[in-house]
C-alpha cells in the first residue's frame, strides 16, 4: 500500500464531492433566479395593461360611454388574472415546501369526476364543448386519494381542455382500472402541443409559444401543479398529443381495496 497515494485519492474523493455540492447550489440558485424574473415578467403583463386602462379612462376627452365600459372590464380580467396567478403561485409555493401534505382519503373516482363535471358544465357551454365521461363500471371504482387535491388536478386538465380546445368540440374522461391503479384520461380535440414542447409541459411557466396560449394567458402553472400534486402521491402522469387533432392528459391513483361488509370479525381461537 501507499498511503502518500491513499491520501492523494482520498483528496481528490473529496474535491470530487464538493464541486457536485457547489453545482447544485449553484443550479439551485439559477432556479430561483429564473422563477423570480419569470414572476415579475408574469406581473407586469397585466399591470401595464391595467395601467395603460386607467390612463385612457382619467383622460378629459373620453366622453364615449361604451369605450369606457370596454377599458373597465378589460381592466378587470386583467385583475382577475392577477388574482389567479396569485393563487396558483400560493398553492404551488404551499405543495413545494410541503407545507400541506397529503391527506388520503378512500372514494369513489366516478362520483368525483361527475361533480367536476357538473361544476365546469357552464363553462363548457361557454366554449361550446361537450363533456363526456366514458366510465365501465357505473357504480364507481375506490381510490386511496387526496380528495380535494384530486379535484384541483380535474379541474386543472379539463379547463385547460376548454382553453385549447376546438369550438364545437368535445372533452372526454375515461376511466380505465389497471392491476392496482385507476388511471384517469382527459381527452381534447383540440389545438393540440408540437411534440418537441411535450417534455417541457410540466414546468412552471411553461407555455407553447402558439399565439393561442398568450392570448389566454392563464398563470402557466396549472400543469406545474398538476404534475406536483400527482407525484406527491407517488403516482404518474403524461401526456400524448398531435398537433392540430388534440391531446390526451393521463395520471394514476393508487385503487382502493374494497372494504367488506363485516370487517371486524374476530378470528377463532384454534
Ligand atoms: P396555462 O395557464 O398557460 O394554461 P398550464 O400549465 O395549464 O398553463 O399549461 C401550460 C401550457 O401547455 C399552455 O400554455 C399550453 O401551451 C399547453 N397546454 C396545456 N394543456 C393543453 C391542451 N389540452 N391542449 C393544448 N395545449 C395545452
Amino acid at each position: 500500500a501507499d498511503p502518500i497515494n491513499d491520501v492523494e485519492q482520498e483528496v481528490k474523493e473529496w474535491a470530487r464531492l464538493k464541486k457536485m455540492e457547489i453545482d447544485d447550489l449553484k443550479k439551485q440558485e439559477k432556479f430561483r433566479r429564473d422563477f423570480l424574473s419569470n414572476i415579475s415578467h408574469e406581473f407586469k403583463t397585466p399591470l401595464f395593461a391595467i395601467q395603460g386602462y386607467i390612463e385612457a379612462l382619467q383622460d378629459d376627452d373620453l366622453e364615449d360611454k361604451d369605450l369606457a365600459h370596454q377599458f373597465l372590464n378589460k381592466a378587470s380580467k386583467n385583475v382577475d388574472r392577477l388574482s389567479y396567478l396569485i393563487k396558483d403561485l400560493d398553492e404551488i409555493s404551499k405543495l413545494e415546501s410541503g407545507e400541506i401534505p397529503i391527506n388520503y382519503t378512500k372514494f369513489r373516482i366516478n362520483d368525483l369526476v361527475k361533480e367536476v363535471m357538473d361544476s365546469l358544465e357552464f363553462k363548457a357551454s361557454q366554449h361550446n364543448i361537450k363533456m363526456i365521461f366514458k366510465q365501465k363500471y357505473d357504480e364507481g371504482i375506490f381510490v386511496n386519494a387526496d380528495r380535494q387535491k384530486i379535484q384541483q388536478v380535474l379541474v386543472n386538465l379539463i379547463d385547460n381542455s376548454f382553453k385549447y380546445g376546438k369550438d364545437g368540440g368535445s372533452t372526454a374522461i375515461s376511466i380505465f382500472t389497471l392491476h392496482d391503479q385507476v388511471l384517469v384520461e382527459v381527452t381534447d380535440d383540440g389545438i393540440g402541443i408540437e411534440e418537441k414542447f411535450l417534455p417541457r409541459l410540466f414546468e412552471r411557466f411553461f407555455r407553447t409559444d402558439t399565439s393561442r396560449s398568450r392570448q389566454i394567458g392563464g398563470s402557466g402553472l396549472g400543469l406545474a401543479i398538476v404534475k406536483h400534486i400527482i407525484e406527491a402521491h407517488q403516482q404518474t402522469i403524461n401526456v400524448r398529443s398531435t398537433e392540430g387533432l388534440g391531446s390526451t392528459f393521463g395520471f394514476t391513483l393508487q385503487k382502493a381495496k374494497q372494504s367488506l361488509p363485516f370487517p371486524n370479525i374476530p378470528a377463532l381461537k384454534s
